[in-house]
């Protein structure tokens, strides 16, 4: 019996499911580098970077620990291929793994194991709360898949903001009437700084490859300084819940020019990488409440965005593949802007937040959600195009996570499968949450006309076109309420305008 355990560059956790019972002497570990997996989206560098030199802490860990490992480097092969030269060269009778965050890697690791005959056990992944089989069981006698009870079930089952008496902490289960303001109107004002590290000589040497070989791909290395072990991601954690929690809640929504992390945790990636387990990261921050007192209020946003979200958005992808990736409910076929690659566009807010994808990788939820998501739902860009993009280009980027969240929560493209409402909005609500629309060339409150904010017009013509579907919901009636209001003569402006914009997106 030869075992050959591969380890995913997602999967970087040296008390993971993947080297449980592992034999010292007889088995072998794996992992691939392959150039492919950077390559099949138009890959961010940072993302490729820190996948890389993840990787290679990872693997270093493991050779001072003494497992024997074949780490493959820029292979020209896809993980499979690669995958199945070492099982057929090593003679292994076993392949083990955990099963990949990315459907079309499942399948395809699956058909290999099925092609040349080897054992095969495809472990789950220990690193959330839900197992796939209890979210099956607990979808399967739901009239609606919705968060929100979902999110209950988790805090009882786990008893996380549970009190004594099995009631939920400060008697309710959600506090977002007191989060989600915007900045006060002179701005964020002093904010504690987000934790960075210093790129090593790995991480450096990564930088260089990343720069060379990747030249054409999106987005910049020149401020790279993810956490690429498990040390720094523990060290990003403690910071976070240290100095950053206490404000999250509250500023949870805002956007602010230049201010690209906020009072966000930025540890989607170290969580997605498996570098945190998400039980520590909420042990952390019960622990910083107790500790500070802080706001229950911001404690539970933050709870609500991990035990919820988190866990449910991952249910549900494994519940819908392969299915999600083709929904396109409102049948939209326009291409992707050029602009999303390159953040040239005079709309300040999309300037803002793709920009600071471009530099970081990085946007926050309702950047992602009600500005690039936003205008790409009211835009009616094909969604495959819009969740190829998202994939490509945020550092936390893994299809499990990216591809719910932009098909079934952004564009609605699986038709409010999970969602109770499409999430559109006007230029208001970006005015509102926001400082962009003071230094932009259109005006927010412009509906139509050379200086209207496209978000607006967009908005509106989406609401007259699909007025029936907003109309039935008493969660939507109160927008087309408004639509109303507005004379035939200025709707039918608003029309020709939309068309205009529709046909010239890229000169936005
Ligand atoms: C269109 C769209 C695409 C997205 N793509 C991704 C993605 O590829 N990878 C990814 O990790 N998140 C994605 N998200 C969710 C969310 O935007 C990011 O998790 C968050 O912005 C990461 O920043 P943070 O660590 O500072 O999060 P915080 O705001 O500090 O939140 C704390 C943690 O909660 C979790 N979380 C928060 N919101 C969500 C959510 N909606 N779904 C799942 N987990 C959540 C993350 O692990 C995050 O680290 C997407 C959201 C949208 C609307
Ligand atoms: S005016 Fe419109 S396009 Fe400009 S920043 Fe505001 S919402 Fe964005």
């Amino acid at each position: 019996m030869k075992k050959l355990i591969l380890i995913l560059g997602d999967q970087l956790d040296l008390k993971g499911a993947a080297l449980r019972n592992f034999d010292l002497k007889n088995d072998e570990v794996i992992m691939i580098e392959s150039m492919h997996e950077a390559q099949y989206v138009w890959t961010h560098k940072a993302k490729i970077a820190l996948f890389l030199s993840a990787m290679r802490h990872f693997a270093n860990q493991l050779r001072e620990l003494h497992y024997p490992l074949t780490y493959i480097q820029n292979s020209s092969l896809s993980i499979v291929e690669a995958l199945k030269e070492k099982i057929v060269k090593g003679n292994f009778t076993h392949l083990i793994c955990i099963e990949p965050g990315e459907w079309r890697l499942k399948q395809q690791i699956e058909e290999l194991a099925k092609d040349i005959s080897v054992t095969f056990e495809m472990r789950e992944d220990d690193h959330f709360y839900c197992s796939h089989q209890e979210f099956v069981k607990w979808a399967s006698d739901k009239k609606e898949l919705r968060l929100e009870y979902f999110y209950r079930l988790m805090r009882k089952t786990h008893h996380i903001l549970i009190d004594s008496e099995g009631n939920p902490e400060g008697g309710q289960w959600n506090f977002d009437q007191d989060n989600r303001k915007p900045y006060p109107k002179k701005g964020p004002g002093i904010l504690e700084q987000a934790i960075f590290f210093e790129p090593d000589a790995i991480t450096q040497e990564v930088i260089a490859f990343v720069k060379e070989t990747y030249a054409t791909h999106p987005g910049s290395l020149e401020t790279f300084q993810w956490p690429v072990t498990r040390t720094q991601a523990l060290e990003a954690l403690e910071y976070f819940v240290e100095y950053r929690l206490r404000n999250f809640g509250v500023y949870q929504d805002a956007m602010w020019t230049d201010t690209p992390f906020g009072w966000h945790s930025i540890l989607s990636s170290s969580l997605n990488l498996k570098l945190l387990n998400p039980r520590e990261v909420i042990a952390a921050a019960v622990n910083a409440w107790k500790k500070y007192d802080l706001d229950l209020s911001t404690i539970e946003g933050f709870i609500r965005q991990i035990l919820g979200w988190r866990e449910f958005v991952r249910g549900m992808y494994y519940l819908d593949m392969p299915q999600m990736a083709k929904d396109n409910y409102y049948d939209h076929q326009r291409s992707l802007p050029q602009w999303y690659w390159s953040g040239q566009t005079n709309m300040a807010c999309m300037k803002d937040a793709i920009g600071q994808t471009l530099k970081y990788g990085y946007a926050h939820h309702i950047q992602r959600l009600m500005v690039t998501g936003n205008f790409a739902l009211i835009a009616e860009i094909l969604p495959s195009a819009v969740c190829d993009w998202y994939l490509a280009i945020y550092v936390d980027a893994i299809e499990w996570v990216e591809l719910p969240n932009t098909a079934g929560m952004a564009l609605f493209a699986n038709g409010g499968r999970f969602t109770s409402k499409p999430y559109i909005a006007s230029g208001a609500y970006i005015k509102r949450m926001s400082n962009y629309c003071g230094s932009c060339k259109y005006k927010p409150d412009v509906r139509f006309g050379e200086t209207a904010c496209p978000v607006t017009t967009l908005y509106w013509n989406f609401l007259i076109k699909h007025r029936t579907q907003f109309e039935s919901s008493p969660r939507t009636r109160l927008m087309t309420a408004n639509l109303n209001r507005i004379s035939h003569e200025d709707q039918k402006s608003i029309q020709e305008h939309a068309q205009y914009v529709l046909n010239h997106l890229d000169d936005l």
